[in-house]
């Protein structure tokens, strides 16, 4: 099945080619009839199987026959800065034929340009919820003209408690639209937003279950906690790997890690909300351009990660919500290339692993590393940590996330 096939524009058709993409990808053959057609959308499909584009293909598309007036016509509601900044780079490049605009709204940075941009004419927004409702109280402009609103990566919007922002957002957009929706994962929050906000909705799941692609090769060392800092350094060292994406739990422990394995030899940047975005955006250039060798990042901060020939992740520590190891391993592996996802286990994280192994519906095999044995003498837990049981390390984890930050 080709582009033109789905009865996409043949200017866009031939833009397609022009920028290599020679066919669509699942989530795209799946998605673009309905969004042509006018439907809502619930649509799971996992990073890196080209759901930016199933989206946006057909709205540039449906741009092309609405009178645009050089206002707000498509609004893209994302979770973080660099997700926006990316899904804002790639509309760019679907949309180049065209005369049609599109502005990008994040925090960190002064929203003055972003402002501006919309003012001058943009008919596709991308944005996150906390700035844009700013945008809104402020009267800076309105969304009165929205014919379609895209709520990309759904389920880390609510994670992240932007929920009454993203209600707001959309009691202040026309009844009459289209609203699409893409998740990851597929929950009852989800589904609960969806049926608030979606009608006579199209689901589509691209499997039946929060599977991995195949393409990506998972191996769990078991190890001990002091040891595996050491251990990153020498696995990224010894096997020559570079532009590795590290994932710990907390902002403190990537920023200390990048420091000791800058130490170790291993050139390393943090990634975090706590970062200012000048700070983010350089770190992501520099893995970018491999004048690092990794980038240790904690899970919200990670999104966005768009690189295409990204082989290896490394999960410093486990998550504790067994959904974002799908995530997280999800940047590699993309687009069928080959990657590697390995996760560093202490005895005390046992169970972290049973519970991604439950949502993925397989067994991963734990192994030990040469000369990094774990040592079975020190007392050993497969328990939560006591006095702090799933829920509360759990809960814990959440409440770390502060939705106004990440704006
Ligand atoms: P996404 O899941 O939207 O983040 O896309 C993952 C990567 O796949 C991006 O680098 C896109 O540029 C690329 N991509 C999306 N659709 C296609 C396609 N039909 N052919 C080739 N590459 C694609």
């Amino acid at each position: 099945m080709s582009f033109s096939s789905l009865k996409l524009d043949t200017i866009l058709c031939q833009h397609l080619k022009d920028i290599g993409y020679k066919l669509p990808t699942l989530i795209q053959k799946e998605t673009i009839p309905h969004v042509l057609s006018g439907n809502d959308v619930m649509a799971r499909a996992q990073t890196g199987t080209g759901k930016t584009a199933a989206f946006a293909l057909p709205l540039i598309n449906k741009l092309i026959s609405l009178d645009t007036t050089k206002t707000p016509r498509i609004l893209v509601l994302v979770p973080t800065r660099e997700l926006a900044q990316q899904v804002h780079s790639n509309i760019c490049t679907y949309a180049s034929p065209y005369s049609y605009n599109a502005a990008v709204i994040h925090g960190g940075v002064s929203g003055k340009d972003q402002i501006q941009q919309i003012q001058s004419g943009a008919e596709i927004v991308i944005g996150t919820p906390g700035r844009l409702i700013d945008n809104l109280r402020n009267n800076d402009f309105k969304l009165d003209d929205i014919v379609s609103v895209v709520l990309d990566e759904a389920d880390r919007m609510l994670d992240l408690g932007f929920k009454d922002e993203i209600n707001h957002i959309l009691s202040l957009i026309p009844k009459e639209r289209q609203t699409l929706l893409f998740s990851a994962t597929f929950n009852d929050d989800v589904y609960k937003f969806s049926k608030n906000h979606q009608s006579n909705v199209e689901v589509i799941k691209l499997d039946e279950s929060n599977t991995i692609a195949t393409s990506i090769k998972q191996i769990i060392y078991t190890v001990d906690e002091s040891r595996k800092r050491e251990l990153t350094s020498f696995l990224i060292g010894s096997k020559n790997w570079h532009q590795v994406l590290v994932f710990t739990r907390t902002k403190k422990m990537a920023d200390l890690l990048a420091k000791e394995m800058t130490k170790d030899g291993v050139k390393s940047l943090s990634i975090h909300s706590d970062k200012s975005q000048g700070a983010r955006n350089k770190a992501l250039a520099s893995f970018k351009d491999k004048s690092i060798r990794a980038l240790i990042a904690t899970d919200v901060a990670a999104r966005g990660i768009d690189i295409s020939n990204l082989s290896y992740v490394i999960n410093y520590e486990l998550p504790y919500q067994a959904e974002d190891y799908i995530h997280r391993i999800g940047r590699t592996g993309r687009a069928g290339s080959n990657g590697i996802a390995v996760s560093l286990v202490s005895s005390n994280e046992a169970w972290l692993v049973e519970a991604i192994e439950k949502v993925t519906n397989e067994q991963l095999l734990q192994e030990w590393f040469p000369g990094f044995e774990p040592d079975l003498s020190a007392p050993q837990s497969t328990q939560p940590p006591r006095k702090e049981n799933k829920r509360t390390t759990r809960n814990k984890a959440l409440s770390r996330h502060k939705p106004r930050s990440k704006r």
